[in-house]
């Protein structure tokens, strides 16, 4: 574990709201709990259950947006993130999040996300409290349950904020909701206007829809769990960049067992693949753990594990300074772990 620890890692699938921590959540539910707005003990229960359905994972999201949904909590939660990823040596993260209102603080989507790049646009150098250098991104989330002008609208959103660290758009939220037809206009229209996209894609069997998003050569897809033979040829053909999330899926029975995994057959076909941790506070995991992960489960070695590393370097959705830079960190990492 310490090696994977010291070894620098690219994050490209983490969703903001999914990966604060602990602690954090109990400490704001109990404050909301003092003030008689919510009952703490339930959600204490709520917030501390280990294994979870993928539906029931919707449910604690609906908990923990109660939860961070003001100013001052959204810039917190986000500065502790990148912390917590800078302290295992990410050294670069695209964090995502669905843009979110909260009338009642005075919050808009646009006033959301400015709270959100507080703290990840000005981390290019070196992150405040670890002093480790770590470069921070940000996609905005489409989440299924909205409507083809409210993707539009954090399609827009994100146009606005690109020379702030926004660098594309993603599509998320309950997999069992909504059709493609309605995202598909903002995210075509997003893709005409230079913004990357990223697609959960596969989470539970729906082939049509599968077919659809490749179809559609997003820059990423995330999980590709239910996948039929078709769809891995599909997708071989096409190159596209896989984010899998290891312990997301066997938390969630998206894949029956980790000797299951997907992640064996992409690997061993030499498919771009990337490893990610999803949600890192829900799933209770962090990118070593998932790199340890593939270590003891795939039989992967140092070399191995720091080319797997390595090679996400070129899926990343910023420009070709910071990949740049990036292959620096690699190469003296390089020497140094040799
Ligand atoms: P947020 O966008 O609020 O920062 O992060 C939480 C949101 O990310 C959830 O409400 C959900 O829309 C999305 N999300 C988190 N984990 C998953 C996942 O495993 N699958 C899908 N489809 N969406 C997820």
């Amino acid at each position: 574990m310490e090696w994977c620890m010291s070894m620098p890692k690219v994050e490209l699938h983490a969703h903001l709201n999914g990966s604060i921590r602990d602690s954090t959540l109990l400490e704001l539910a109990k404050g909301l709990g003092d003030k008689g707005l919510i009952d703490f003990s339930q959600v204490e229960h709520v917030i501390l259950k280990n294994d979870r359905s993928l539906s029931e994972v919707f449910k604690l999201f609906d908990v923990i947006h109660i939860l961070t949904t003001d100013h001052a909590t959204v810039t917190r939660i986000t500065k502790e993130v990148v912390e917590d990823f800078a302290s295992e040596n990410v050294v670069y993260v695209e964090l995502r999040t669905t843009p979110k209102k909260n009338e009642a603080k005075g919050m808009s989507k646009h006033s959301y996300i400015e709270a959100v790049l507080e703290v990840s646009a000005t981390n290019d150098k070196c992150n405040e409290d670890t002093r480790k250098k770590i470069f921070v991104r940000l996609l905005l989330s489409i989440d299924r349950r909205e409507t083809t002008e409210a993707a539009t609208e954090t399609v827009m959103l994100a146009l606005e904020m690109r020379h702030f660290g926004v660098v594309g758009i993603d599509l998320s939220g309950n997999p069992a909701v909504g059709e493609w037809v309605t995202y598909f206009p903002a995210l075509k229209f997003a893709r005409e206007q230079g913004l990357y996209v990223t697609l959960h894609c596969g989470e539970v069997p729906n082939s049509r829809e599968i077919h659809d998003m490749l179809d559609f050569l997003p820059g990423r897809i995330g999980h590709a769990c239910f996948f039929q033979e078709e769809h891995w040829r599909k997708l071989k053909s096409s190159k596209i960049p896989v984010e899998l999330c290891l312990t997301s899926n066997i938390r969630t029975l998206s894949v029956p067992s980790i000797d299951a995994h997907h992640f064996v057959d992409l690997y061993k076909a030499k498919h771009p693949v990337v490893l990610c941790t999803d949600d890192s506070g829900v799933f209770s995991t962090s990118l070593s753990n998932e790199y340890k992960i593939a270590a003891s489960s795939f039989g992967l070695g140092r070399k191995e594990m720091f080319e797997l590393s390595k090679n996400a370097v070129e899926f990343i959705f910023a420009d070709n300074t910071v990949k740049e830079d990036l292959g620096n960190i690699f190469s003296l990492a390089a020497k140094n772990l040799e």
